[in-house]
């Protein structure tokens, strides 16, 4: 079958597509110019992925992003810094913690500090007052010690005089005795 025009029908829906498309050329180009333009700005890129230390340190804080209180553990982050998404540039590794409740990563010191209940918060307090007393009792030990350091060094050193002394005297045939 044959079109007014004497086009085949395909040749006709090529031309009619062509037509159709002619006035988006314009927008599809500066489509184009826009996202060249956008490249440099896409090029780059990061992705990371954490692990949790086995046996690493823990802590109970409470949770900025999810307001509970809860243990935060420690984790090594991996960060893999990109280009277009695909080829991995370098990688860093760095360590912080994540809210066992939610899952936020942070470092230890953006967290706040545990709402503890009445019965752990005597616990710390007796905690906190036991480490006053030992640091309290090494301060004293210490003291003692030095005091002694200093006692046997003047000691020694009247030992040394007296020794002079009697090293000038039989010098000079002075003894003692006579
Ligand atoms: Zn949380």
């Amino acid at each position: 079958m044959r079109s007014q025009t004497g086009l085949s029908p395909l040749a006709a829906m090529a031309a009619f597509a062509a037509d159709g498309l002619a006035p988006y050329v314009p927008s599809w180009a500066t489509g184009c110019v826009l996202l060249c333009l956008a490249m440099p700005f896409l090029l780059f890129g990061q992705k990371g992925k954490a692990r949790r230390v086995p046996d690493g340190q823990f802590e109970k804080r409470r949770c900025p992003e999810c307001g509970k209180t809860t243990v935060f553990r420690e984790c090594v982050v991996e960060k893999t810094y990109t280009a277009y998404r695909v080829i991995n540039l370098w990688k860093s590794e760095s360590t912080q913690f994540s809210c066992d409740a939610c899952g936020a990563l942070m470092d230890l010191d953006d967290t706040e500090p545990a709402e503890l209940s009445a019965r752990e918060q005597a616990q710390q307090q007796a905690i906190e007052a036991k480490r006053a007393a030992v640091e309290a009792k090494r301060t004293k030990v210490e003291a003692k010690r030095e005091q002694a350091r200093s006692l046997k060094e003047a000691a020694e050193r009247e030992q040394s005089i007296d020794d002079e002394l009697a090293e000038m005297r039989s010098r000079l045939g002075l003894t003692k005795d006579k």
